[in-house]
């Protein structure tokens, strides 16, 4: 589909109330002045708009915020993008890439990572902690928050962090010997600890005070996942105490069955729930991602990876939470044989996507891995090519690779 102009620069934008031309920064202004100013401005083939694939759209930037969408001509220097510009990918769950695990909690190790992360296609990510030991998570933590808060910008842009862990019930690749109850006192450690920047929380909802809990988290402005749980207690309650999500539908939640559906079906049958699938095709089987995508629809499916330090690199031996974990033909196991996250990528996730779920396109897949996990974190400034959003894409080229782009 094809539209018309959809967008304006907001009145009382940097360079005034309509969209700026490129040349205009060149003349007219002071020197001083364009030492400030960062624009830019691209063409693409066709953009993935929140209502319409629109071709020949012009896109236009100022200091990393869109102020223009529209079909007008582009200035001289304008970049031309070959294919399909969605919004930028978003992955809400990364514990590693690049050779390098969100674990180690250094600042030359989450650099590289967020360098994978955008080299995976990704702009923004949520650097994922697993299980620890109590107080040694909390020094990740506040190491982690502290590395997001000095962010240089290159990479991938942290929005903060996603706990997977210790506050579960099922163990999957987590040692549950650090498995603990999210206690009021705990949470507001932890918040403490995350000094902000604490964005999404997997907990188990049977654990005790898993309810309130998830009311405590929201209250203070973090999303809650519900996952790590072979049992169905306490979803109902955390689910309407505002949890909005599970984590990696089907994978360490139990069987589902057409008569003890788990926490799966249960997760499946609520509108509320957004559902975040690991589509390397052996963590869910391809038919099973076609089922699940019939029924959560193109606003309730996510994308994500639960990458650890072997995405982006070769088959081999990796760390994750002080564990050797080996990635062999991309599929990353613990000794024991377990799944251990995975080697994906975003765009490797989302290529999957498309060749799982035929009925998706790309107005499907930018809700998939950008729209919807963005809307989950409440990261407002992703997730959509509107005037006001962050201008960091994702293109999907016509030979189906996808890259981020950004100024
Ligand atoms: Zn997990």
């Amino acid at each position: 589909m094809t539209g018309r102009s959809v967008a304006a620069c907001p009145a009382g934008a940097t360079l005034g109330p309509r969209p700026a031309q490129i040349g205009e920064l060149d003349s007219g202004r002071s020197a001083a002045y364009r030492a400030i100013v960062t624009a830019r401005e691209w063409i693409v083939d066709r953009a993935v708009l929140p209502h319409v694939v629109q071709s020949g759209t012009r896109i236009a930037a100022i200091d990393r915020r869109i102020v223009a969408v529209d079909q007008l001509a582009a200035g001289a220097g304008a970049e031309r993008l070959r294919g399909t510009l969605l919004p930028g990918f978003v992955d809400i769950q990364c514990n590693g890439a690049g050779g390098r695990s969100v674990d180690e909690a250094s600042p030359a190790a989450l650099d590289t990572i967020a360098q994978a992360v955008l080299d995976g296609g990704a702009v923004a990510f949520l650097p994922t902690l697993i299980t620890a030991p109590w107080q040694h998570l909390l020094e990740q933590v506040a190491a982690v928050a502290r590395w997001c808060e000095a962010w240089s910008g290159t990479g991938a842009e942290p929005l903060g962090l996603h706990l997977e862990g210790p506050f579960l019930q099922a163990p999957g690749a987590h040692d549950p010997a650090c498995f603990v109850d999210p206690t009021a006192e705990r949470i507001e450690q932890l918040l403490a600890a995350a000094r902000g920047r604490l964005r999404l929380v997997t907990l188990a909802h049977a654990r005790p005070g898993a309810a309130v809990a998830t009311a405590l988290l929201k209250s203070r402005g973090v999303a809650v996942a519900l996952g790590h749980c072979d049992q169905t207690s306490g979803f109902a309650e955390c689910v309407a105490a505002g949890a909005r999500a599970v984590t990696h539908l089907f994978n360490v939640m139990g069987a589902l069955h057409h008569r003890d559906v788990g926490t799966a079906g249960f997760a499946l049958d609520d509108e509320r729930v957004l559902c975040p699938l690991l589509l390397d095709g052996v963590h869910v089987h391809p038919a099973m991602v076609r089922n699940a995508f019939r029924i959560l629809g193109p606003d309730r499916f996510v994308i994500t990876t639960d990458a650890v330090a072997a995405a982006g690199m070769p088959d081999g031996d990796y760390t994750l939470s002080g564990i050797r974990v080996t990635s062999c033909n991309g599929t990353v196991r613990d000794a024991a044989g377990r799944l251990a996250g995975s080697a994906l990528t975003m765009a490797r996730a989302a290529q999957n996507f498309l060749a799982f779920v035929p009925m998706a396109g790309p107005w499907t897949l930018a809700r998939a891995a950008s729209t919807n996990p963005a809307r989950l974190v409440a990261a407002g400034e992703f997730g959509g090519l509107v005037v006001g959003g962050r201008a960091a894409f994702t293109l999907l080229g016509d030979d189906g690779s996808l890259t981020a782009v950004r100024p």
